[in-house]
C-alpha cells in the first residue's frame, strides 16, 4: 500500500511516498531558506511563490526516487492546515488535481498530526497512547495522545511559540535566519550561567507558556549592556535563552506525562531538532522511568514523511476526504 503526500504550509515543498504508512521510499525537501533569508524571516507571496515553481519537479523526484509511478499510488495526503494559506494551497490544489486525473482517494492531514507522526516513521513499534510535547515555528503545545488522530490538547502558548521566540532572539543578537539552529550551535560555546533570565512557569499546575516576556528580557538586557558600553557576549546571550526556555519546557513535559502517568513522552516539531532539549529531557526522563521518543532532525522540521504517516492513519479511521478539501490556515491540532 503506496501514500503519497504533499506539505507545503510554509517555506518546505516537499513530496514523500511511504509504504504501509511507515517505511519512508522517499522524502524529497525543497528549501526555500535561502530565499528568504535576504528578508530575515518568510515572506508568504515569495513562498506560494516558489511552490509553485518546484511543486511538479519535486513531485516527480519523489516518484523517482521510490521507483514508482502516480498509477501505483493508493492514497493521497496532503497538508490543509494551519499555515500560510498561499503556501498550503499550492499543496491542496496539486494533490486534488492528481487525485481527480487518476481516482485516488485524497486525505488532508493537520499539519501538526504531521509532526506527531514523524514518531511513527522513527519508531516503528510505537503506538498511542503517550503524552506528547510539541515545540514549532508556530506552536507549543502539551497534548495527550488518546489514538492515532485524537488528542486531548492540555497547554498552549498564550504568546510566541518556542521557535518564533528562537527566530526572534537570533534576529536581535545578530545571528540571522532561521534562528533556531544557530543559537542552537552558539550556545555550545557559550555560559548559559553567564545572564539570568527568568524562567516563566505561570500559575501552579498550568501547562501553559509564555515566551515573549523573555525576548523583551533579551532586548532589554541588550540595550542595558549597549549604553553602558560594554561588550556583548553572543555565546552566552544565546546559551543564557536557551537555557531559560528549555529548563520550562522539559519540567512542564514532565509533569504532565507524570500527571496522566504516561510512561512515554514523543518530542515532535522543528525545535525537537535541537541539542540542548533532546539531552536536557532525555536526563529528566531517565529520572523519571520515562521513555522518550525524538525523530532524527531531517524528520523534525517540515517534510512530507510525517504528513505521509499522518494520512494512512487518519484514512484507516475516517477514510477519504472530497474533492471540495481546502485550505485551513487557522486550523487547531
Ligand atoms: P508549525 O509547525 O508550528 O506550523 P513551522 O512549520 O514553521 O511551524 P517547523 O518547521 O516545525 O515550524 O520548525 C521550524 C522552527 O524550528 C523554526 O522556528 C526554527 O528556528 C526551529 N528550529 C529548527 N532547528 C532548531 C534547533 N536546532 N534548535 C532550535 N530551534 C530549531
Ligand atoms: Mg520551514
Ligand atoms: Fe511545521
Amino acid at each position: 500500500f503506496l501514500t503519497m503526500a504533499i506539505e507545503s504550509s510554509c517555506d518546505e515543498t516537499s513530496v514523500a511516498v511511504l509504504a504501509d504508512g511507515r517505511t519512508v521510499l522517499s522524502n524529497v525537501i525543497s528549501s526555500q531558506i535561502a530565499i528568504h533569508t535576504a528578508f530575515g524571516g518568510v515572506v508568504p507571496e515569495i513562498a506560494s511563490r516558489h511552490h509553485l515553481e518546484n511543486m511538479n519537479r519535486v513531485v516527480e523526484q519523489s516518484l523517482t526516487e521510490a521507483g514508482v509511478t502516480l498509477d501505483d499510488i493508493d492514497l493521497l495526503g496532503v497538508t490543509y492546515g494551519p499555515g500560510l494559506v498561499g503556501a498550503l494551497l499550492m499543496g491542496v490544489a496539486t494533490a486534488k488535481a492528481m487525485a481527480f486525473a487518476k481516482d485516488i482517494p485524497l486525505v488532508g492531514v493537520n499539519h501538526m498530526h504531521g509532526h506527531i507522526s514523524a514518531n511513527f516513521i522513527q519508531y516503528p513499534d510505537l503506538k498511542p497512547p503517550f503524552m506528547s510535547l510539541i515545540v514549532s515555528g508556530g506552536h507549543t503545545n502539551i497534548v495527550e495522545m488518546t489514538d492515532y488522530g485524537q488528542c486531548n490538547v492540555l497547554g498552549g502558548t498564550r504568546d510566541d511559540a518556542v521557535g518564533e521566540a528562537y527566530d526572534k532572539v537570533a534576529r536581535v543578537i545578530g545571528l540571522g535566519y532561521p534562528g533556531g539552529p544557530k543559537i542552537d550551535i552558539a550556545a555550545k560555546e557559550g555560559n548559559s550561567q553567564a545572564i539570568h533570565f527568568k524562567r516563566v512557569f505561570l500559575e501552579k499546575g498550568s501547562l501553559d507558556f509564555s515566551f515573549s516576556g523573555l525576548k523583551t528580557a533579551v532586548l532589554n538586557y541588550l540595550n542595558t549592556e549597549k549604553q553602558a558600553g560594554r561588550e556583548i557576549s553572543v555565546p552566552d546571550v544565546a546559551a543564557s535563552f536557551q537555557a531559560a526556555v528549555i529548563e520550562v519546557i522539559v519540567k512542564k513535559a514532565i509533569e504532565a506525562a507524570l500527571d496522566k502517568r504516561q510512561d512515554k513522552l514523543v518530542l515532535a516539531g522543528g525545535v525537537a531538532a535541537n541539542s540542548k532539549l533532546r539531552c536536557d529531557l532525555q536526563a529528566e526522563c531517565d529520572k523519571h522511568g520515562i521513555r522518550l521518543y525524538v525523530p532524527d532532525p531531517v524528520l523534525c522540521t517540515d517534510n512530507a514523511a510525517m504528513i505521509a504517516c499522518a494520512a494512512y492513519y487518519k484514512y484507516q479511521t475516517l477514510g477519504a476526504d472530497d474533492l471540495y478539501l481546502d485550505a485551513y490556515p487557522s486550523l487547531a491540532i
